[in-house]
């Protein structure tokens, strides 16, 4: 039986810090415990003299920081069905699921994740479980549940009010629960009583869940997916825009460089999620296949879909361009996309205009500045938790390579992920 407070030897044939620099050739990693020791060209990295060291040797193979999601949805599966039918599942369910979710994202390289819109307290528990070794999974930032106005978005989880005092109490009692960050839906979604072009909350009552949150030293996101939903979200001094469609309440897309700019101006991250749309554009084509032909009302929704997709990579290359702090945040599983898939969302981002390089810091160091949990994880750094991946490839050139882990380490333990049949059954393949 090895010591936990043992060392291990990590050596590959490139290594990426993503620390903003070019991979390392043959580079290594010095583990004790939980901790990164050293790191550095496997001639300069090595154990003290004398001392028990464990050795991982993975040659022509990249060592690189553990995947980090900025948007995940633990209790969803990902089949397509709406969050107003997955919220009547009870809550025990719920959990069952998100610890079958967290497992898969974890084995596919993910190894800290922010929660977006659980039910209830399902994700304090799962992550209690966690903590107690019952279950496996990734770290988790977690919001409770998101905060929405009476029958707006993801109201169904748990978390309806009205009025800034409410808003502030509820956020108070997020908190007091243990919630890392406050999630609130600033317009509608796909929730069938709410209005996706219109705003939520007003400003007033985004503002009483900002200062609350910000008294507490916690981070804020909203959902938008309007205009006006990101304008008010600024307003109200949020730290990260989820989805930030430039939507007018017409419905018309009209990209805002002036509202853009502001969220440059604000230092506000930008999580796009596109891979949700082209995951339901996917499934549509999937059933074409089954069924030979597709219906009038699914052409219509896949030409919906395409436009939404397009128009989605467009805004997100603009905001690239402008320098805009985008990260990986996959919003799965929702709708069609399920967990254990977050790379389809970083390799849009490449798609969208990030180098290969920049993709991977989208989802490592970026990701992980997002999450204000960078002081912890998100590089290759002495005194930073061992989240590390093994991936079968140069991601720094190829971003699908991130689909080749080979092996995954969360805090110096190396995952047991079971065979490759059920590794391989975790990766939903393109229509
Ligand atoms: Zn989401």
């Amino acid at each position: 039986m090895p010591n936990p407070e043992d060392f291990k030897l990590i050596t590959a044939g490139r290594l990426i810090d993503a620390r903003g620099g070019p991979p390392i050739q043959h580079g290594a990693v010095l583990l004790q415990g939980t901790e990164i020791i050293a790191v550095g060209p496997a001639t300069e990295v090595a154990a003290p003299e004398g001392a028990p060291v464990e050795e991982f040797d993975y040659p022509g193979m990249t060592v690189m920081p553990g995947m980090i999601d900025c948007h995940t949805h633990h209790n969803g599966i990902g089949d397509g069905r709406s969050g107003d039918d997955l919220a009547t599942l009870p809550d025990e369910v719920l959990t069952l699921q998100s610890a079958r979710n967290a497992r898969a994202s974890l084995f596919s390289g993910v190894t800290s994740i922010r929660e977006n819109g659980p039910k209830n307290l399902t994700m304090f528990r799962l992550r209690d479980a966690v903590n107690q070794g019952l279950a496996i999974g990734p770290r988790m930032v977690l919001c409770g549940r998101p905060v929405a106005i009476v029958g707006g978005h993801m109201g169904y989880f748990g978390g309806e009010v009205t009025g800034p005092v409410e808003v502030r109490a509820l956020t108070r009692q997020l908190i007091k629960e243990g919630a890392d960050y406050i999630k609130i839906t600033a317009t509608g979604g796909s929730t069938r009583t709410s209005f996706p072009l219109r705003p939520s909350f007003d400003v007033e009552e985004l503002r009483a869940a900002t200062d609350e949150a910000k008294k507490f030293g916690k981070l804020t996101a909203t959902h938008c997916l309007s205009s006006e939903g990101i304008t008010n979200s600024l307003d109200a001094g949020v730290d990260m825009i989820i989805h930030c469609t430039y939507r007018d309440a017409d419905g018309s897309d009209n990209f805002r460089q002036d509202i853009a700019e502001r969220i440059g101006e604000q230092g506000a991250f930008v999580n796009p999620t596109i891979h949700v749309a082209r995951s339901s554009v996917w499934a549509i084509k999937r059933s074409a296949e089954t069924q030979g032909n597709l219906t009038r009302d699914q052409q219509a929704a896949m030409d919906i879909g395409l436009r939404n997709l397009e128009q989605r990579l467009e805004d997100c290359r603009r905001m690239i361009d402008m320098g805009l702090k985008v990260i990986t945040g996959s919003d799965s599983s929702w709708g069609d996309y399920k967990l254990g898939n977050t790379v389809y969302e970083t390799e849009l981002l490449v798609q969208a205009g990030y180098t290969p390089m920049q993709g991977v810091l989208s989802v490592t160091v970026e990701a992980a500045k997002a999450l204000g949990i960078d002081a912890i994880v998100g590089t290759l750094e002495p005194g930073k938790e061992a989240d590390i991946i093994v991936i079968d490839g140069d991601p720094s050139t190829d971003i699908d390579a991130l689909w080749n882990v080979r092996d995954v380490f969360r805090a110096g333990n190396r995952i047991e992920r079971g065979s490759a049949e059920s590794l391989q059954s975790v990766r939903q393949q393109p229509a």
